[in-house]
Formats: structure tokens, sequence, C-alpha cells
């Protein structure tokens, strides 16, 4: 029996070859499946020094919502294309490193599937225990024949960990760093999501984070995005940017900054343009017209530029004055948690 095509990694694999000296590549690691193996890539440009700020995509981590994947492709080729010609882009990228992980649990891309080969959803796989009104979505730990399951609690997966790996090696040590990661199948909204999705609690970074979203919000007021912690729509247990982020907390230096967001493309908005693709499995979280899987291909790119140019102005937003900070964190605490 022929195998079944993996045209995500067969495209990446074909954009690597096209880059050659101009990008860095790792292999992560090789997940085995049946008889394949299926090699996770990290691909960096730019700065390698270890006090350049970071910019870093993930995808695929839940293998069915492969749109992130193509998102991050789709990126990858215009920067791979523009490194030929654009010698702003090159004076950037001399300033600051842009990490890829285009597809985190590739068993889970090639299947079309939300979990790992072993069942288990890598974006409750990290040992955090959530706080509060806990679904079945929530993540558990009753059957790996569920969605949502947790996997082993003294073990976490090989492609979590590679994940983790990353962003300790290039992102932990950067003075400014944001990490996004790409998923899709919630409303019917695009949202960026920054911590904490384990509770609902201010994480310590809110007052830069306001000011990050004041400064977008004025910069492009069309933008398309609710942003918001995780905890305004649900609490999970075992999120990796929660643990991530927590274990940077404890260890980072007075001015260091890193901040995990999750863009979850809202594909109910694709959905309600066309209900039948409820009956399809993968209609829930991928768009099946090619016209709107274009137009989601560059939907984006006006975030990644904005994040990359806020990366490399962090005065305008990750500086500021005591009292300032303190006046963002009092209307943060307004906007997103409901305080008088
Ligand atoms: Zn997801």
């Amino acid at each position: 029996m022929s195998q079944k095509a993996f045209d995500e990694l067969d495209h990446l694999q074909a954009l690597i070859a096209q880059a050659g000296h101009r990008i860095e590549v790792d292999i992560l690691l090789d997940v085995r499946y049946h008889n394949q193996v299926f090699p996770v890539h990290c691909i960096t440009l730019g700065s390698k020094r270890v006090d350049a700020p970071v910019l870093a995509f993930f995808g695929g981590v839940h293998g069915l919502e492969k749109i992130g994947t193509e998102v991050i492709l789709a990126y990858l080729t215009t920067l791979i294309e523009s490194l030929d010609w654009d010698y702003e882009l090159m004076t950037r990228l001399e300033q600051c490193r842009l990490v890829f992980v285009p597809i985190v649990n590739p068993v889970g891309v090639y299947r079309g599937t939300r979990s790992n080969a072993n069942g288990v959803d890598l974006m409750r796989n990290a040992p955090v225990d959530g706080t509060g009104r806990f679904r079945l979505y929530s993540g558990h730990r009753l059957t790996r024949r569920l969605p949502w399951y947790r996997g082993d609690e003294s073990q976490m997966e090989a492609e979590a960990e590679a994940l983790c790996r990353v962003v300790r090696q290039h992102l932990f040590s950067a003075p400014v760093a944001m990490a996004i990661d790409l998923h899709s199948g919630f409303g019917i909204q695009d949202r960026l999501w920054f911590p904490y999705a384990s509770k609902r609690a201010p994480f310590p970074h809110l007052a830069e984070t306001f000011a990050l979203k004041a400064l977008f919000d004025r910069t492009y007021p069309q933008h398309v995005y609710r942003i918001e912690p995780t905890s305004n729509e649900y609490v999970i247990h075992g999120d990796l940017w929660d643990y991530l982020y927590d274990e940077f907390n404890l260890n980072r230096s007075d001015d260091q900054f890193f901040l995990p967001l999750t863009l979850e493309m809202g594909s109910w908005l694709w959905l309600r343009k066309s209900p039948l693709h409820l009956f399809y499995r993968h209609g829930w979280f991928h768009p099946l017209l090619p016209h709107r899987r274009q137009r989601i291909l560059r939907r984006h790119l006006i975030l990644f530029d904005f994040l990359i140019r806020a990366l490399l102005n962090p005065a305008a937003w990750a500086r500021s004055s005591a009292s300032l900070r303190k006046t963002h964190h009092e209307q943060a605490m307004r906007l997103w948690y409901g305080h008088d």
C-alpha cells in the first residue's frame, strides 16, 4: 500500500532547500510512526547573538488545526523570497532573530488528529494543574481514547519537550522575546491570547501586554484581533505556555521580558459562511474553500510585521517608567479582570 502524502512536510523541506545557507535548520526530534520517521524542524533567521531580541512561531501543536502550519509556511516563503532583494528586512534581521517550528506535532498533522501518536493533547501535557471550573476539554487523565488527554504525569511527550527546548534555548536569554503559537477552531473571531490559561489571575507582565495592545490598537485601528487572557474564555490544565512563562519568570533578570501569545484563528467564521463544512471533520478547523484559505494565509501578515517592529522598539511598550507601568496595570485590570 502506498503511503499517504504529507504536503506540509514536503512544503517545509522544499522551502529549506530553497533557502540554502540563508537560514539555519535544526532537527529537534525524529518522531516514529509505524514504518515512517517524521523530523521536527526548527528554522532560525537573523542575528545569532544570545542577547538579540527573538520572535518565535509555532504551528501544528494540534495536528488537526493545520491552517496554523500553512500560515507559517506562507510567511516563511515571503521572508525567504524577500531575502533576495529587501535590504531593509536584512537590516532588521541583523538586530533580531526569528525562530520557526512550523510542525510541532508531525504525526498529528499527517493523520489530521489533535493529539500526537500516543493520543496526548500536547497543549494539556505540561506539569501545570489549572485552578477553576473544569470541563473535559480542560484536560484529563481518564483515557487516551478521549480528546484532551493530558498524558503521563511523570514524563512530558517528546514533541512538547522539543518545543520547551527551543523556547529555553532561544527566548530565555533574550532581553525581549515573544512567541506566537498558531491554532484554529474557537469562535467567530481571531483571538490573541496571553497567560494565564491555567488560572483566572493576572500574569506578571500584564502592564507591558496592555501597552503592546494599546500600541497595536493605535497603529492599526482596523486590526481584526480580540486580545485577552486565555482564561477569559476557559481555564485548562497542562498549558505549555503557562509552564514556560513561570519557569522564565523565576529565573529572569529584572529587565527581561517574555510574552507567549496564542493566535486562535476563529474558524467558525468560515463555517458560518459554509455550514455544510460541519459534515467534514477538517471543516471545523480548516477552511476547505481555496479562496478562503488564501485569505487566511495573508490575513496575519500585518500582525507578524507589527510584532517584529515592536520587538525592535521595546521603548514604545516594554520599557515604561514605574508610574506609567502602574497606570497600564490598572487599565488592564479594568479591561480584562473586571476591576473598577
Ligand atoms: Zn489548538
